[in-house]
């Protein structure tokens, strides 16, 4: 039988900004998609209703589109109670499901008990001795139970396509409070589901999932279904090695947007980090998605350093096609079409400097001309080759220029730079000039602004 076509799903609680670390998990997922066909879901964990918002849901996906891997399918768990409900009362029924009515405070008080005793400090299911008249006792008290999952108590091994055989001891687990005393969800149990539901056939998710995955599967099972592939990649952090917060804000991708930096820079930087592959600069999404392999992220957290992210933008840019970002010149205001990007495009640390650029070439600029030069800059404009012009007339005019002026090196070049651009360093005057245009670059020669 041949595989079923690859469903893999990014979801986040909409509860923050995504940033760097959740910008990977969303790509590996992608990319992987991307690489491989299927589908790419994006499922909001939106059952905390009091902390979701439809603010950072819209944020969410608009980061995802920036990004350039918009999913094929939203989905929101706060619609798909019903399908949840249905899993509980299946549960219930094989008796895997259970009721308990400690308060928070018990629990407490239970745990540093066993902690005294020095035995883990897991719960001790008392609430499965409960007869049928202690559970009417305390409901007739007020207490409303919260509802446990029954784990196995067994090791639940899985070949993680990142970390290789797992196993989780769920002998060493509290069993999973499911559902809350209120009727809510908790994260564990609606997760599966849709995993289920949706058929979904990768879970890639950060390590700091391994232990509910033991728990995950343990239910996935009790509930008839298979378990899905894991694979779960290492986290990124803080330059510090402090981990990184959607709640503190750490390097949102907002943030890093709005700071100018490429949106493929922080998926190469976000993707390539922490494996054993170069971080490089990538020309396209395809790229990336080709190099992605799971069997080379590294164990160990990796730091996610910002001023590397603002050197792979500037190289990112520098070899970035004209079609990758006319619209976004266009936006900015930047003219001259793909002539003038690729004049600049190597002189670049963000996308918005090819508008100091552009500015340069429409002026108006006043043009600097130190008096000793003013001279040779005469003699530079009377020898400006006639029009028409093409991409070659600057070295023609050189190579006029310098037998008839005595200059070479520095003393020739840059005096016309300063007449020019007005700036001491930028890019190619070959490829200016051309764009300035004949009668701008005879008036900057003579000492004219414009
Ligand atoms: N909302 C969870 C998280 O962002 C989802 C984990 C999962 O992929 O199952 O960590």
């Amino acid at each position: 039988m041949s595989n079923p076509a690859p469903v893999l799903r990014f979801a986040p609680s909409p509860t923050g900004l995504l940033h760097v670390g959740n910008a990977r998990t969303a790509l590996y997922n992608a990319l992987f998609v991307r690489r491989h066909g299927g589908t790419f879901i994006l499922r909001y964990d939106d059952t905390d209703l009091a902390r979701s918002t439809p603010e950072f849901a819209a944020a969410i996906a608009e980061d995802l589109e920036w990004l350039g891997i918009p999913p094929d399918r939203i989905e929101h768990q706060s619609k798909r109670t019903d399908r949840y409900d249905a899993a509980v009362e299946k549960l219930k029924a094989i008796g895997r499901l259970y009721p308990a009515y400690e308060t928070e405070e018990e629990l407490e008080a239970k745990r540093l008990s066993r902690r005294r005793r020095n035995l883990p400090p897991i719960y001790d299911r008392a609430a499965l001795t409960l007869t049928e008249a202690d559970r009417s006792r305390l409901e007739a008290e007020g207490r409303r139970p919260h509802w446990r999952f029954k784990l196995d108590g067994r090791h639940v091994v899985w070949d993680d396509l990142v970390r290789g055989r797992c196993d989780v001891d769920t002998a060493a687990l509290s069993d999973p409070v499911l559902v809350r005393e209120d009727g809510t969800y908790l994260y564990t149990l609606p997760s599966l589901v849709d995993d289920i539901d949706m058929s979904v056939t990768h879970v890639v998710r950060g390590e700091d999932h391994v232990t509910n995955t033991g728990v995950q599967i343990e239910i996935t099972e009790a509930l008839g279904a298979t378990p899905p592939a894991y694979a779960h990649h290492n986290l990124l952090t803080l330059p510090s090695g402090e981990g990184l917060s959607k709640r503190l804000g750490h390097l949102s991708l907002r943030a890093l947007r709005q700071g100018g930096e490429e949106a493929l820079a922080v998926a190469a930087l976000a993707v390539l980090i922490g494996t054993s592959l170069a971080v490089e600069p990538v020309a396209d999404l395809d790229t990336l998605a080709g190099k992605l392999d799971f069997g080379k992220i590294s164990r160990a957290p990796a730091r996610f350093d910002p001023e590397e992210l603002t050197a792979l933008t500037a190289a990112t840019l520098h070899h970035l096609p004209y079609e990758a970002v006319a619209p976004r010149l266009a936006a900015l205001g930047v003219g001259g079409g793909e002539t003038s990007w690729l004049a600049v495009r190597g002189n670049l640390t963000r996308l918005d400097d090819a508008l100091r650029w552009w500015r340069v070439v429409e002026g108006p600029l006043a043009p600097v001309v130190a008096l000793e030069d003013a001279e040779f800059l005469k003699l530079a404009a009377d020898l400006l080759p006639a029009e028409p012009w093409d991409a070659e007339v600057y070295p023609r005019w050189i190579a006029a220029l310098k037998p008839a002026a005595g200059r070479s090196g520095r003393a020739l070049f840059h005096p016309l730079r300063l007449a020019l651009t007005s700036e001491e360093s930028g890019p190619e005057l070959k490829a200016l000039l051309p764009l300035i245009g004949r009668a701008k670059a005879e008036g900057r020669l003579r000492g004219k602004a414009g």
